[in-house]
């Protein structure tokens, strides 16, 4: 079992609210929520916002969209398992007779574990919204020149990591854009993009500040990845306060250097091999941060807050 994370007071007190206001839906599943009205309404604004910004920026993104499952090979291949086994969940299904189906239905009937009665399927559920993006781009051959950047959308990601804080979930809307050129590009991009989101998240009131950061990476050898991941400076976090104690980070600017290229031999125009880059807004972290600091009434937000958000509507 996956170690439940306690929520602190803070948490718990947030969850309750939001809950008691209709804004999440309780699903019985720690970190598994519906979403009411409002909350929909301000994550589908702030992904057109995110969208507007990225075309304010002279960015034409080309976009793909994919659905919140991957080919369970890809993860294989891209060391998911190594780094982060403790995350990924696969997708399992049912494949026997009509006599194991019965025994199936039986022991879940008394909600025994009836995982013996499964095999595993060929997918799992995506766990980084912009993982199909690379295979798709290689498939094109040589980039053009300038390199790429693809818009995949506000899709789900799924990781299994249950917890009473309402801002870590097990399934949530990860908005991604994704960079695919020479490394001095992917670079000037990224930093752009980390600067540029701050500035829209501090627009909207929110107290933002970003820091350097790392992946969650399993175990002792995880540590050493992390630190290495630091010192180079290949992630960056927008982390805003939610609920007590620490802020959250709300969205994150990655740098994988030749990771995905040098897997799926994503090459550029001129024959190089290309880098990548891709950024992820944590959708429904970023509208508890926005519920947190200006109140659960979406309505009486402040004035300049919600022309941002709802523009003429507003
Ligand atoms: P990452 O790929 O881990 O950098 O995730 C991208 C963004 O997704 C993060 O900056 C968070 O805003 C958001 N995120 C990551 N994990 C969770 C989670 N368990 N619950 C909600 N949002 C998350
Ligand atoms: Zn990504």
């Amino acid at each position: 079992m996956a170690a439940f994370r306690e929520a602190s007071p803070d948490q718990a007190e947030l969850l309750e609210a939001l809950v008691e206001a209709g804004l999440l839906v309780p699903s019985g599943v720690p970190g598994v929520y519906g979403r009411g009205s409002d909350f929909e309404d301000v994550r589908q604004r702030f992904d057109a916002y995110v969208t507007r910004a990225a075309a304010a920026a002279g960015e034409r993104p080309e976009v793909l969209r994919f659905p919140p499952v991957l080919p369970r090979r890809q993860i294989e291949d891209l060391g998911y398992l190594e780094n982060f086994p403790h995350l990924a969940g696969a997708v399992f299904a049912f494949e026997g007779t009509e006599a194991q189906a019965r025994a199936m239905a039986e022991t879940a009937g008394r909600h025994e574990d009836w995982s013996a009665h499964q095999c595993m399927t060929d997918l799992v559920l995506t766990p980084a919204v912009c993982y199909p993006v690379y295979p798709a781009i290689a498939r094109r051959g040589a980039l053009p020149a300038g390199g790429v950047t693809i818009d995949p959308g506000a899709s789900y990601a799924f990781r299994h990591e249950p917890s009473g804080d309402p801002a870590r979930l097990q399934m949530f809307h990860m908005r991604e854009l994704v960079r695919i050129a020479e490394p001095e590009t992917v670079q000037t991009w990224r930093d752009g993009w980390r600067d540029r989101a701050l500035a829209l998240l501090v627009d909207l009131g929110l107290d933002a500040s970003f820091d350097v950061a790392s992946d969650p990476f399993f175990g002792r050898s995880g540590r050493m990845m992390a630190a290495s991941q630091r010192e180079q400076a290949l992630k960056f976090e927008i982390l805003v306060p939610i609920a007590a104690p620490e802020p959250t980070a709300v969205a994150s600017f990655n740098y994988h250097q030749d990771h995905f290229s040098g897997l799926y031999g994503i090459t550029t125009a001129d024959g190089g091999t290309a880098h990548t880059a891709c950024l992820g807004f944590g959708h429904e972290r970023i509208v508890l941060a926005l519920l947190h600091t200006h109140g659960l009434d979406v309505a009486a937000w402040p004035p300049e807050v919600r022309t941002l958000l709802w523009g003429a509507e507003a």
